[in-house]
């Protein structure tokens, strides 16, 4: 079997026929299926700028299934494989070229299993928000730290951290999980926590799919409220702005359940601009609110506070004000609404829903830039990339807010700069309508303007869902906790055959 698979990475692998598809995963005994050749999807992302022919798509329907895969891919001379999650990464992370795919959604539905009071078994391959309607529907429950975005695998988003604006209280979803089950590299399928096989354990919680494949995960809940406020106020000046979002995100229990914010362009852009800050349609931004001394980016803090059905709406009123309170915003831009807990935590969906109409989602590229920025430089940086480099805007959010470094847990393979506190920035880049051409090349060259304007300024920066080209490059990311990441690949992945698109390791013959 493995002799076929190589006999195809040297011949058209979309030019086999069904008999031999059927062959192999009879000789790998699969329960599940493999498709060989014109596996597009496979070979796509999100970022819509890299492509790649795999050989061939396994839905693998047990752990058993991905162990037997990992198992023949290590006995071969030369295979990789991939775990694609849901294919939502920038830069080819989940892909392999002339290599093979394990789609992880195939067995999405594997796991799901309360366990005690505030844990839930869910697969690697489940999406976050079937996730969040399960357990909210039939346990009340809910995991407690989530990404913005729930279209994205549990595997996916724990092998980079998951943040969204829950991680100040939580910290990232690799702090919320206390068990996995992985395929590693040898093809063994081993359950680890803290305590048991641990260097897995850690190592695979933002390893980048370097180490293992996660079958399933043992994730924390709360109990889940019903409603959300949700409020979004207007800043001129960053220094006030990251004032008090650091107050916020400081005073830990005593604060707003979720606390993010973003920048925006200060002119009547519809995408970039004031437009972008109303959270309904009967919500308008006044721009005369806006002192003049504004300059060509505004702030916006957005939070968010949980409640229970059936109380009193003073109640909330008062703690939101006393939670506003002194805070330096303009009061008459100030925006709020009352939503569902569930229509909160997928807000997203709807803009997908409406980009998806547009043409914005599949269809084009997504040149985003994701970075980690310590707090000491956060000013500068504001100062150099978002009132300069960006002040026209990305064609999307630009997201800015804190998270704090004892949330984060050290011993996983997560890099985050120094300091107590840091900034993540995402900038979440649409490109106008059309394929692949000069705009998305700007961006592109923009995003490595501004990486080489931090590097050059000194500024304590790591790249989040990183990406880089060269041995060189992946060691400078790791930093101290290069020796580490490459002990746990000799242990876990000897012969370098997981996550080939993520480019850190080349593998062994
Ligand atoms: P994929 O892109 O399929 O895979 C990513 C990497 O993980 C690959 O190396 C792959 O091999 C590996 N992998 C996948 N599944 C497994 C598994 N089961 N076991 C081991 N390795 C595996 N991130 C945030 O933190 N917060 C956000 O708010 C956020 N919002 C986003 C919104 C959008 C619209 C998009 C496109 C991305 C967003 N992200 C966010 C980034 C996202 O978390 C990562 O790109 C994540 O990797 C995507 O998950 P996925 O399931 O699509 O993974």
């Amino acid at each position: 079997m493995i002799e076929y698979f190589e006999r195809l990475l040297q011949n058209d692998a979309e030019s086999k026929s069904k008999d031999d598809v059927s062959s192999i995963c009879k000789s790998l005994d699969l329960q599940g299926s493999i498709e060989c050749g014109a596996t597009v999807l496979a070979g796509k992302d999100f970022g819509g700028i890299h492509s790649v022919k795999p050989f061939a798509l396994i839905r693998p329907s047990s752990p058993d299934d991905v162990a037997r895969v990992v198992k023949a891919v290590s006995r071969s001379s030369n295979l990789t494989v991939a775990a694609r999650g849901n294919g939502h990464s920038i830069n080819g992370q989940s892909m392999a070229d002339r290599g093979l795919i394990v789609d992880m959604r195939s067995m999405g539905d594997d796991h799901f299993e309360v366990v005690g009071s505030h844990c839930v078994d869910v697969s690697g391959g489940a999406l976050w928000e079937d996730v969040l309607k399960r357990c909210v529907l039939e346990y009340g429950l809910a995991p407690r730290s989530w990404t913005d975005y729930l279209g994205l695998t549990v595997g996916g988003t724990l092998s980079n951290a998951g943040v969204s604006g829950q991680a100040f209280r939580f910290g990232p979803q690799t702090s919320n999980v206390t068990e996995l089950e992985v395929v590693t590299g040898k093809g063994d399928v081993l359950t680890c926590t803290e305590s048991e096989n641990s260097e897995l354990f850690f190592g695979v919680l933002g390893g980048l799919g370097q180490f293992g494949i996660i079958t399933r995960a043992r994730v924390l809940l709360e109990s889940a409220p019903d409603m959300v406020r949700w409020i979004r106020v207007v800043y001129t000046e960053f220094e006030e702005f990251s004032r008090d979002i650091e107050l916020l995100v400081s005073r830990e229990d005593d604060s707003f359940d979720y606390v993010e914010g973003f920048v925006f362009v200060n002119s009547d852009d519809q995408i970039n601009g004031w437009p972008s800050v109303p959270m309904d349609p009967a919500q308008r931004f006044d721009q005369n609110r806006i002192p003049g001394t504004a300059g060509s980016v505004l702030y916006c803090l957005e939070v968010a506070l949980h409640y229970k059905n059936g109380g009193d709406p003073s109640i909330v009123d008062t703690i939101v004000r006393k939670l506003l309170g002194g805070l330096g915003f303009v009061e008459e831009l100030k925006f709020q609404v009352d939503v569902s807990y569930m229509g909160f935590l997928l807000r997203v969906k709807r803009a997908e829903e409406d980009a998806k109409a547009n043409g914005m989602w599949e269809d084009c590229p997504h040149p985003w830039l994701n970075l980690f920025v310590s707090k000491r430089d956060i000013a500068d940086f504001d100062h150099m990339v978002f009132k300069n480099i960006l002040k026209r805007g990305v064609g999307g959010p630009m997201l800015v807010y804190p998270l704090l470094r004892n949330k984060w847990d050290n011993r996983t393979s997560v890099v985050i700069p120094e300091g107590e506190l840091f900034y993540i920035v995402a900038l979440l880049r649409f490109p106008p309508l059309g394929p692949k051409g000069p705009e998305v090349e700007k961006m592109i060259a923009q995003n490595h303007e501004i990486i080489k304007c931090c590097s050059k300024k000194g500024i304590d920066f790591k790249q989040y869902l990183p990406h880089y080209q060269s041995h060189e490059e992946w060691k400078r990311h790791f930093g101290n906790q290069w020796t580490r990441f490459v002990e746990r690949k000799a242990s876990f992945d000897p012969m370098a055959i997981l996550a080939p698109g993520q480019k850190i390791f080349t593998r062994t013959p």
